[in-house]
């Protein structure tokens, strides 16, 4: 059967993981989070005390950092970081380090590798335009901020994390003015991305409508 890339992208906190990662189940193919690799990496340029500011320097750093993916898990250089790249400190970081140049080159390679054989789904910023822009379905997620706060306060509460409404709306709104208006690869709709806005729908609806838009894709050939 013929296998296609499934390319979602949109802002902080539309769900925009939890959604890829089912459609990738009901369609069997790999699911890969792009933003957890940009998180990894900031992980550990934290980690080592490498001065964001310095893009040399960020660049020069990069040899050093190792990320594969494990089932669910997100391995730098072998250590397991799943959790640990979800806390406010990388989430007030990440946009500084995806904005570099050199940081978004590593990682799109990489992306595109992973997906060279298609039967993928990938979600991020600029996983429609950049890293595959002839991915066979694109889809860009949208919800109001007070939706997307509350989903990703859920979200960090059932890791243990507890973090005021505000500050967690706050944070997704900057994150979305530096992601839209960096120079290098910003978030964009894709022109032939499908809009979807999930302010109003469940889970489970949301996920189905991406599945149906799969399916139609994957079948088109056979008539
Ligand atoms: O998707 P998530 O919120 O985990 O992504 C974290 C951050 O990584 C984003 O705010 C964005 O700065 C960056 N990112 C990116 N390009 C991607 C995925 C994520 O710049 N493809």
């Amino acid at each position: 059967m013929k296998k296609i890339v499934v390319a979602l992208d949109g802002f902080s906190g539309t769900g925009k993981s939890s959604t890829a990662k089912k459609v990738a189940d009901a369609l069997h193919y790999i699911y890969i989070d792009s933003g957890a690799m940009y998180r990894a990496t900031t992980y550990f340029m934290l980690a080592n005390e490498v001065n964001l500011d310095d893009h040399d320097a960020v660049a020069a750093s990069l040899e050093g950092v190792d990320i594969q993916f494990l089932g669910s898990q997100i391995l730098l250089n072998g250590t397991n970081v799943s959790n640990e790249i979800r806390t406010m400190r990388i989430n007030e970081n990440v946009s500084k380090v995806s904005a570099i140049r050199q940081v978004r080159e590593a990682m799109v390679a990489q992306q595109q590798q992973i997906g060279r054989e298609r039967g993928i789904v990938m979600d991020g910023r600029d996983i429609g335009t950049v890293v595959f822009p002839d991915a066979e379905l694109k889809v860009f997620m949208t919800a109001n901020p007070r939706v997307r706060a509350l989903r990703r306060q859920k979200e960090l509460l059932e890791k243990g994390i507890e973090e005021e409404l505000n500050t967690i709306e706050l944070n997704l709104l900057e994150r979305d003015k530096i992601d839209s208006s960096r120079a290098e690869s910003p978030l964009i709709k894709a022109d032939d991305a499908v809009e979807i806005d999930t302010s109003d729908l469940t889970f489970d609806e949301q996920v189905h409508k991406i599945v149906e838009l799969a399916k139609e894709i994957i079948h088109a050939d056979r008539d």
